[in-house]
């Protein structure tokens, strides 16, 4: 396929600048309170602290809940219950994208949570049958099996009796939600973790990919490209998908558990499996975008990023394709409450987006809530773009009244 590397944003058919397309579901109170919420994210300092106070008063009782929701839970979350999400879902949609309900309660670690959420994810997948703005759902595999053994398995390790039986009841529990995804023809997408259970999450997710995507990928994997060794592995999936006769579906992303991976292989003395700077991240990552185009007979994409270059790239090989902007095996996506310039724009477009849009307790999404805080103040140059864009509206706003 004709692949051009050099970006051209003017002569792209989308631009991510208009603000006042990106923040058109917004009002000035609620754009005033995104925007003090990006300034505080800023302060890693202040990040840190406040996250832990936010653990500390919630589990003494102390009434702060409705203060959390009020302001970062309703910048990143969906709500508490169905009724909540659900208008949030109908206020993406006005714009044209899709939501990816994203079930947010974390560290579950007994088989009652684990069903629990399995029967969560059945509610999800079975709300989207009839919910044209439902295209997907996605889960992690921690969610539904115990880290420890995910760990175990990846390790090649001899599993006890018991842990053979617990290891069964998590293909189970994946093959329950799979099947339903494939009788529903709605998509899952299985989310990448840390490498350290990798193995065991990617070996379940080939499994389920070679027995639901005969027809077209109901079963999404994903790939993290600050790992130095995922392009061989999505080139070999490619293979296996071709030889198999079945659709590889693919999630690209750079990968969130950034930290952590560095910490453990110094900790414990192995080569870490982390590109050694941004720049090789990037490269892999739109490396992975050009091995798309190329195979996209027999892949299908979530593009999961809030990188405008990547995406832009994105763009421009399928605008040199001739690839419609709708093109069935190609969905752009972004966390909900972030780079809301390149989802509505995208989506105006006529591109297929989707937000991942978690919700639940506020009490349970409080470790992706932190996370996003500190994930945010640890990537370079985002909270300024969204800070930038956020200022740049409200000024645009500001000369029209
Ligand atoms: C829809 C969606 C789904 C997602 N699903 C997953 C998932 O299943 N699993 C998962 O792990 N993450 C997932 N993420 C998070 C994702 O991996 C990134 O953490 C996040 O999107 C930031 O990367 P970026 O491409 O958006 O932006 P950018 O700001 O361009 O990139 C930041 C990322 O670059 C990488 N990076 C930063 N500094 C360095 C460095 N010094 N050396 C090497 N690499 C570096 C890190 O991955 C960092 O997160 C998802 C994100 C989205 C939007």
């Amino acid at each position: 396929m004709n692949k051009t590397k050099k970006i051209k944003g003017s002569d792209l058919p989308v631009s991510f600048e208009d603000t006042s397309i990106a923040f058109q579901h917004k009002s000035d109170h609620e754009l005033i309170l995104s925007y003090l919420i990006f300034r505080l994210t800023k302060n890693p300092f202040l990040v840190k602290f406040l996250s832990q106070a936010a653990k500390f008063t919630l589990s003494i009782g102390l009434p702060v809940k409705p203060l959390i929701k009020a302001t970062v839970f309703k910048q990143f979350c969906g709500g508490e219950k169905k009724e909540e999400y659900s208008k949030v879902i109908a206020k993406l949609s006005k714009a044209a994208i899709g939501t990816i309900l994203d079930y947010s309660v974390e560290g579950t670690k007994d088989e009652v949570g684990f069903e629990d959420t399995k029967k969560e994810l059945l509610n999800i997948i079975e709300q989207s049958k009839s919910n044209p703005n439902i295209p997907c759902t996605c889960m992690k595999m921690t969610a539904i099996g115990s880290f420890e053994l995910l760990e175990k398995i990846s390790a090649n390790k001899t599993l006890s009796e018991d842990e053979q039986r617990e290891w069964n009841s998590i293909k189970n529990r994946l093959d329950v939600i799979c099947k339903a995804s494939y009788q529903t023809d709605k998509p899952i997408y299985i989310d990448a973790e840390e490498s350290w259970i990798q193995a065991a999450i990617d070996q379940l997710a080939e499994e389920m990919m070679s027995k639901y995507n005969k027809n077209k990928a109901i079963v999404f994997t994903t790939i993290q490209l600050y790992r130095w060794d995922r392009i061989d592995y999505f080139k070999r999936l490619i293979e296996q998908a071709r030889s198999g006769s079945y659709k590889l579906g693919m999630k690209i992303v750079r990968g969130a558990y950034l930290e952590g991976e560095r910490e453990r292989a110094h900790r414990l003395e192995y080569k870490s499996p982390i590109n050694a700077t941004k720049s090789e991240t990037d490269i892999e990552y739109n490396k992975a975008l050009e091995i798309f185009i190329d195979n996209i007979d027999v892949v299908e994409i979530c593009v999961g990023t809030h990188n405008e270059n990547s995406c832009k790239l994105l763009v421009q090989y399928m605008a040199e394709n001739k690839l419609a902007n709708n093109h069935p095996h190609i969905y752009f996506s972004q966390l909900y409450g972030m780079s809301d310039n390149i989802s509505f724009n995208l989506a105006n477009a006529g591109y297929n987006v989707s937000k991942y849009l978690p919700f639940g307790p506020v009490e349970s999404t409080l470790p992706y809530l932190a996370r996003r805080a500190e994930e945010n103040t640890a990537i370079a140059g985002q909270m300024s773009k969204e800070l930038e864009i956020i200022v740049k509206e409200r000024k645009r706003r500001k000369s029209v009244h």
